[in-house]
C-alpha cells in the first residue's frame, strides 16, 4: 500500500453541517428527529451540526449520548469580560460543543473579522479544549485573477497550527457558498492538495460550497477531501443523511472494506 493512502486512511471522514442563521426550537426538533432516525452508527464518519448559539442547549441534549456532534458557529477570541454579544470558547465547551467554525467567509466579509482575529478566535477555541473549523477560500475575483492559492495560504498561515492539536481546516471558494455553483473535484482537490502541504498529514481537509447530496461522492472520492462542511443542505434532514451516506462509501472505498 501506497504512504499516500495510509495517510489517507488515518483521516476519519467528517461531514459538518452549518444551519447559520436559521432553525425554531420546532424546527430543530424535527430535524435531529430526522437525522438520529436515519444517520444510525454512520460507520466511520463522524458528523456534527452547527445551530445558532441560543439553541446549542436543546442540540446538545438531543445528540447526547448519539453519534452525532455538536458545533458552534462563531466564538470569541476573548476568555471573559466587557464584550457585549459575544460568546466565549468555555462557555460554547460548557453547552457540549466539540467544534466551532472560525473565519467562515461571510464572517470575514459581512463582519469584517480579519486574518489576525481569525487566527485568534482559533487559539482561544483550542485553549478550552474545542476543534476548531478554519474556513479558507477565495472570490470569484481572486480565483480569476490567479491568486486562490495566495489567498489560501495568506490565510492559513495567519493561524499558528499546532500539529500536535486538534484543529480542521475547511476549503470553501467564496463563490461556490450558497450559490448552487460548486468547485469540481478537480478543481477542489488542486487546492486541497496544496493546502496538504502545509499541514501535519492527519489533519482533516473539508469542502464546502453547494455540497449536495447528488455531488458530494465524485468529491469526497477525491485523495485530499475528507469531508464537507454543508450550508444549505443541512437543514433538509434527507440531503444531509445522503451527504454523510456519500462519505460513508468513499471511506469505505478508502480502507478498501
Ligand atoms: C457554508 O456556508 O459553509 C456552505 C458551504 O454553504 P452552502 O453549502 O449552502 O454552499
Amino acid at each position: 500500500m501506497t504512504a499516500v493512502k495510509l495517510r489517507a486512511m488515518s483521516r476519519n471522514r467528517l461531514v459538518v453541517g452549518n444551519w447559520k442563521m436559521h432553525g425554531s426550537r420546532a424546527a430543530n426538533k424535527a430535524l435531529l428527529d430526522a437525522l438520529l432516525a436515519g444517520l444510525g452508527g454512520a460507520d466511520g464518519v463522524e458528523c456534527a451540526v452547527c445551530p445558532p448559539f441560543p439553541y446549542l442547549q436543546q442540540v446538545s441534549e438531543r445528540l447526547k449520548g448519539s453519534a452525532l456532534a455538536c458545533g458552534a458557529q462563531n466564538v470569541s477570541e476573548h476568555e471573559q469580560g466587557a464584550f457585549t454579544g459575544e460568546v466565549s470558547a468555555a462557555m460554547l465547551a460548557e453547552f457540549g460543543c466539540r467544534y466551532v467554525i472560525v473565519g467562515h467567509s461571510e464572517r470575514r466579509q459581512l463582519y469584517g473579522e480579519s486574518d489576525a482575529r481569525v487566527a485568534a478566535k482559533f487559539a482561544a477555541a483550542q485553549r478550552a479544549g474545542l476543534t476548531p473549523i478554519l474556513c479558507v477560500g477565495e472570490t470569484l475575483e481572486e480565483r480569476e485573477a490567479g491568486k486562490t492559492e495566495d489567498v489560501v495560504a495568506r490565510q492559513l498561515d495567519a493561524v499558528a497550527i499546532d500539529p500536535n492539536a486538534r484543529a480542521v481546516l475547511a476549503y470553501e471558494p467564496v463563490w461556490a457558498i450558497g450559490t448552487g455553483r460548486n468547485a469540481t473535484p478537480q478543481q477542489a482537490q488542486a487546492v486541497h492538495a496544496f493546502l496538504r502541504k502545509k499541514l501535519a498529514p492527519g489533519t482533516r481537509i473539508l469542502y464546502g460550497g453547494s455540497v449536495k447530496a447528488q455531488n458530494a461522492a465524485a468529491l469526497f472520492a477525491m485523495p485530499d477531501i475528507d469531508g464537507g462542511l454543508i450550508g444549505g443542505a443541512s437543514l433538509a434532514a434527507q440531503d444531509f443523511i445522503g451527504i454523510v451516506k456519500a462519505a460513508t462509501t468513499a471511506a469505505s472505498e478508502r480502507t478498501g472494506t
